[in-house]
């Protein structure tokens, strides 16, 4: 698998936006890595006609665990696909805080989104007190056990290991912590899906820059980024995916 550079635009963006994409895409015609922007759901359908014939994929930031239903609010992933999204981030850290997203949840959604075609993100992460308490493993280790569904593969799952206090903050971990993660769940990945764990990317998240990508993406075990604020400009979003085409 290609290593992946994605970006998650949260509540941010409007069509005027979309221009960040045409810079994007002029700027990043074929990189060596995967380049995925997704957008608030009501921009999917405009973003997936400009990308469409270049490299950039398109996806939404979550999607509902049934296909249809009395559910006001909620897209299901046949409509994101429709839209023209090719993957859905699911269990974003703010999605578990402000929407109370479980694992079990998270893992619903996931394969809700492989029913309908969909790569699915899945998302990991400790709070700083949790890593404070020396609990970091074990919550990621529990959150990647119940969030991931059976027979996933490498070309249906990415996981996204993102620390939450490292998002939006500014603050990343040493790159050492981010090893020492990603090596555990690499091996813990193993031990759920056998082979497939070795093509699976493994994705860095939080704080991610053009400053600091290089040294984040020359870590063994990781594949690639989920970046938030870097994503809305294409020159910043651009120079990560230049770092990642580099690694
Ligand atoms: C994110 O929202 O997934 C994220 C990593 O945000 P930021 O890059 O802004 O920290």
């Amino acid at each position: 698998m290609k290593k992946l550079a994605a970006g998650n635009w949260k509540m941010n963006g409007s069509m005027a936006a979309l221009a960040e994409v045409d810079a994007l895409i002029a700027a990043h015609p074929a990189p060596a890595c995967e380049m995925l922007l997704c957008p608030p759901t009501p921009l999917i359908a405009a973003m997936a006609a400009r990308a469409e014939g270049s490299a950039l994929q398109v996806g939404g930031q979550d999607c509902h665990q049934n296909s249809s239903g009395a559910h006001t609010g909620d897209v299901s992933a046949a409509m994101l696909a429709e839209a023209g999204a090719s993957h859905v981030i699911l269990g974003h850290s703010e999605r578990r805080a402000d929407h109370g997203e479980s694992s079990d949840l998270v893992r619903q959604k996931a394969e809700a989104a492989l029913a309908a075609g969909l790569i699915a993100v899945v998302c990991l992460g400790e709070t700083e007190a949790e890593r404070d308490a020396g609990a970091t493993l074990a919550v990621i280790g529990a959150q990647l056990d119940a969030s991931i569904p059976a027979g996933s593969t490498a070309a249906t799952v990415v996981i996204a290991y993102e620390p939450v206090w490292a998002i939006g903050t500014g603050r990343t971990p040493t790159l050492a912590q981010i090893a020492e993660v990603h090596g555990f769940l690499r091996a813990r990945l193993a031990g759920l899906i056998g082979a497939e764990a070795a093509g699976l990317r493994l994705l860095y998240g939080g704080s991610v820059k053009p400053s600091n990508a290089a040294e984040i993406f020359a870590l063994p075990e990781v594949d690639g980024a989920l970046v938030g604020g870097a994503s809305l400009k294409a020159a910043d979003f651009g120079a990560i995916v230049a770092a990642l085409s580099a690694a």
